[in-house]
């Protein structure tokens, strides 16, 4: 594969954003049913055939960085339930002009990649885990796993990896375990970070208001601890972050169904079919899989990402606005 040392454009919307941070989902696949993410069956997987190959993903990726991409992470689905991705990874850290590379995964099967990871460089790691509790845990994912979560979640903060926990406050289901979840902030330098539910679920559940806004998650965070105070975060950031007193870690909370965040977003998600989503609120404005499968695609795909670039919704609102019935859309493709 040839990973070339392009010269760097820039990628800016049509609002004045630059995007530079890609969202690479590379399967749609997983080995947990998280009741938040997707139906517990009858979910309709993409025909292996409609995934991009790691050839594929790499080219992709290549492309992009010379657009201006300069900070990648990779999603799903679970990633790590396709057996090829430390190729990618591979051929990623090798990548002129990427400077970040990282990953989003519920830490079921990444055990045993811990330690090329590490040479890789890949050290940031984001791990949803969204309770504590083990029958809580186990209600949401509808799977078993919760000792080799918690068990690769010590393991990659003892090995000194930057991990942030993914934690949804979902009504009725897991709120109880905000504040002991903070306990791992206490003890081990980790975010543990709190998101609002958004409705993309497979349809699985329907809702156009939430119960556990940021607002409430910090209210009952204070009422346990009052003191704790608002740390800096990078503009792009879609968390509020804070630290408490005392803790080795800090906490944060991401607004992702409040949208605060839109006028700095810097974010490009591809799926792992080649849906271009340029907005979490908007649908797929187009594929480039098939693009990139065609001759001279390397040309096409830059002019088809800029046209993308160029007709970015404003804001997560609008764009709900102007894709009615998007709910239908489950994380599992989209990659969050
Ligand atoms: N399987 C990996 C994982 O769970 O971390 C990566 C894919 S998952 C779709 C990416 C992120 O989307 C996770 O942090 C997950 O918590 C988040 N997510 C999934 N469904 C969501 C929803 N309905 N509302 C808010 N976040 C969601
Ligand atoms: Fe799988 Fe992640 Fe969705 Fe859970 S949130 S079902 S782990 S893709």
């Amino acid at each position: 594969m040839g990973i070339r040392p392009p010269l760097k454009d820039m990628l800016i919307d049509n609002h004045n954003r630059t995007i530079n941070y890609l969202r690479l989902a590379v399967t749609d696949r997983c080995n947990l049913r998280c009741n938040y993410c997707m139906p517990e069956e009858g979910i309709d997987f993409s025909n292996n055939h409609k995934l991009f190959t790691i050839d594929e993903l790499s080219k992709l990726s290549a492309i992009l960085v010379s657009q201006g991409i300069d900070k990648i992470r990779i999603t799903g689905g679970e990633p790590f339930v396709r057996k090829d991705l430390m190729v990618l990874l591979r051929n990623l850290s090798k990548m002129n002009g990427l400077n970040e590379i990282s990953i989003t995964t519920n830490a079921t099967l990444i055990g045993p990649y811990i330690d090329e990871l590490k040479e890789l460089g890949i050290t940031n790691i984001n791990v949803s885990m969204d309770a504590i509790n083990r029958s809580t845990f186990e209600k949401i994912t509808r799977r078993d796993y919760y000792d080799t979560v918690h068990d690769n979640i010590l393991r990659l903060i003892t090995e000194g990896f930057k991990v942030r926990i993914n934690f949804i406050a979902l009504d009725g289901q897991n709120t109880e375990d905000i504040l002991p979840m903070l306990e791992l902030a206490k003890h081990y330098d980790v975010c543990v970070r709190y998101l609002e539910e958004m409705p993309f679920n497979g349809g699985s559940r329907k809702f156009d208001s939430i119960v556990w806004d940021y607002k409430r998650i910090l209210e009952h965070i204070k009422e346990v601890y009052p003191d704790y105070k608002k740390i800096p975060s990078h503009e792009t950031s879609t968390s509020i972050n804070y630290k408490i007193p005392g803790f080795k870690g800090t906490f944060g909370v991401i607004p992702s169904f409040s949208r605060t965040f839109c006028g700095s977003c810097n974010r490009l998600r591809i799926t792992a079919t080649g849906d271009v989503i340029t907005c979490l609120y908007a649908q797929a404005c187009m594929n480039i899989r098939d693009i990139l499968r065609s001759d001279a695609s390397e040309e096409k795909i830059r002019v088809q990402i800029l046209k993308a670039i160029g007709s970015r919704s404003k804001t997560g609102f609008e764009a709900q606005q102007e894709y009615q019935g998007i709910f239908r859309n489950s994380m599992t493709s989209i990659g969050g």
